[in-house]
């Protein structure tokens, strides 16, 4: 297989983190443009209560518009089984349901353990099934964790199995603080790929510029569906003024330089990376591509 797959999360990951907000229609907006540039899934939102983080209030408008763009699977993050239901109710046909490898990650995030947030799996597939939606899992501090430290692989690999078995549909290994090296992603993603039928895909943070690296190394380990931000954005809320997920635009210009076929049209994702500059006035964007722009010898790889 020749292709690969970048799904843009930075409407979700990113702009849990900017202090900027953006409203509805300039949410509409991106994922329109980003779409248009030849992305063929976008992370849209988070059904988590608005209490908690009022950037996804408007989650279910954000599902509904993104649910009328052809040819693009618009993919909700939900933590449990309500918002689960929320974003069955607002139209969602792709549900990513998270848990934390990391015990500590898991009672700071969704307070309960990581044995019952996978326990919680199976009445959101049951949900989804009943509405004809897709339904995978991510596992979050899947290479280490700024809580607690250390997260044994056995343990991760466990929740793969466990997940898959419940019927995942897809199950995303992600490095949510950017502990993962290119040693420990190929060593994961290989062992995990044992431990499921269904596809693989990663979520890197180049919090200490192992991201890119990291993509290579889960590609050679036969991944090929990778989340990123454009521009990076959103940081890291553990380290300030660090980077947040690997920049869509770097992630693709690598996926390309590897033979990897994006279906990205290189020259329409910069001017939307270059949009978000004015749409996020003040906010930090990362990624080198945006700044050099292409080699003059560079060629997108062909789809075969
Ligand atoms: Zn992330």
């Amino acid at each position: 297989m020749t292709t690969a797959c970048v799904r843009e999360v930075g409407l979700r990951d990113g702009l849990q983190l900017t202090a900027t907000r953006l409203d509805t229609e300039t949410k509409l907006e991106w994922i329109r443009r980003q779409a248009a540039a030849g992305f063929r899934e976008i992370e849209v939102t988070s059904f988590v209560p608005p209490k908690l983080l009022p950037q996804f209030a408007d989650a279910a408008e954000v599902v509904a518009g993104a649910n009328a763009v052809a040819d693009l699977t618009a993919v909700s993050l939900v933590l449990n089984l309500k918002g689960a239901e929320r974003a069955i109710a607002a139209g969602a046909r792709h549900l990513t349901y998270v848990v934390s490898a990391s015990e500590a990650h898991s009672q700071s995030n969704v307070r309960c353990s990581t044995d019952e947030a996978v326990a919680r799996f199976p009445d959101i597939v049951a949900l989804s099934r009943e509405h004809g939606a897709f339904v995978g899992a991510a596992i979050s501090t899947s290479f280490g964790c700024s809580l607690q430290g250390h997260v044994a692989p056995e343990q991760v690999l466990a929740i793969v199995a466990e997940l898959s078995r419940m019927g995942a549909g897809e199950i995303t290994l992600a490095d949510t603080v950017g502990y993962a090296s290119p040693t420990a992603v190929s060593a994961l993603f290989t062992a995990a790929a044992g431990q499921t039928d269904g596809p693989l895909a990663a979520h890197f943070h180049d919090t200490r510029g192992l991201g890119l690296a990291n993509v290579v190394a889960a590609a050679d380990a036969g991944v090929r569906h990778f989340d990123a931000s454009l521009g990076g954005l959103g940081g890291c809320p553990f380290a300030p003024g660090a980077s947040g997920n690997i920049a869509t635009e770097d992630c693709v210009y690598l996926l390309e330089n590897l033979g990897l076929a994006t279906g990205v049209d290189i020259d329409a994702m910069l001017a939307v990376r270059n949009q978000l500059d004015r749409w996020l006035p003040g906010e930090t964007l990362y990624g080198k591509l945006a700044l050099a722009g292409p080699a003059r010898t560079f060629a997108v790889a062909a789809a075969g």
